[in-house]
């Protein structure tokens, strides 16, 4: 189900304060047309009524496809810590498996923290590609190119379109500017290489080690990595 819930928005440009609709949840089986909007970038944007200014208000959002099982909870950046976050989703999750009938089992539901990382998976998984063995192959890239990608100041975002049958296309984007600034690829051979590997069970708990989620994530584990080596 679809929720829109009435907000009071300040305008960035005047200041005006007016009340606006905007969606908490979205469940684009129900209404496709929201999925549009979201990869639109239209998806709760308002238009000032005082000054005419049109701006997107990013907020705590439910994506939800039922028909295709995907559920990701978008919690933007500033409201709150990460582990913070973290820390409040697992206990909403929690809540959620209380109110399930005994032995059925809350579907899986993926964190992200930024619009662009929201964007990012729902193509990854409706493409049917593991997040987790997406965020591995760019952990590895971070790895092989440290001078053009540090994990500091760069993120890599997994680019479907592009994406071929040969060759997955990673986009490297400046944390800070927010500008793409490049393209690395991965041979799509080697990326089911790794799926079989990480399908033998001791691998899988391998992976799940290095990504235990709920936010899952290379760049937060590269930089978890550093962190760790420097207090060494
Ligand atoms: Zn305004």
């Amino acid at each position: 189900m679809s929720v829109i819930e009435t907000y009071s928005i300040r305008c960035p440009g005047c200041a005006h304060e007016q009340r606006v609709s905007l969606y908490d949840s979205v469940n684009v089986t129900e209404k496709p047309e929201l999925r549009e909007q979201l990869m639109a970038n239209q998806l709760n944007a308002v238009v000032c009524e005082q000054c005419g200014m049109s701006f997107r208000v990013d907020k705590k959002l439910l994506y939800h496809d039922a028909g295709r099982g995907i559920l990701i909870y978008w919690f933007p950046e500033g409201e709150g810590s990460s582990s913070e976050q973290q820390e409040q989703f697992m206990a909403s999750l929690t809540s959620l498996n209380d109110l399930l009938p005994e032995g059925m089992e809350a579907p899986a539901v993926h964190l992200v923290y930024r619009r662009v990382e929201l964007v990012e998976r729902i193509y990854l998984l409706e493409a049917g590609l593991n997040e987790r063995v997406i965020e591995y192959v760019k952990a590895m890239i971070y790895s092989r190119n440290m001078d053009q990608v540090n994990p500091r100041e760069k993120a890599l975002l997994f680019n479907t379109e592009d994406s071929t049958d040969e060759w997955l296309y990673f986009v490297i984007q400046d944390v800070e500017s927010q500008k793409l600034e490049g393209m690395l690829q991965f041979s799509r051979e080697a990326y089911n290489g790794l799926c079989e590997m990480f399908d033998q069970d001791d691998q899988t708990a391998r992976l799940m080690e290095l990504f235990p989620g709920p936010y899952i994530s290379a760049r937060e584990f590269m930089l978890r990595e550093a962190d760790e080596q420097t207090l060494l």
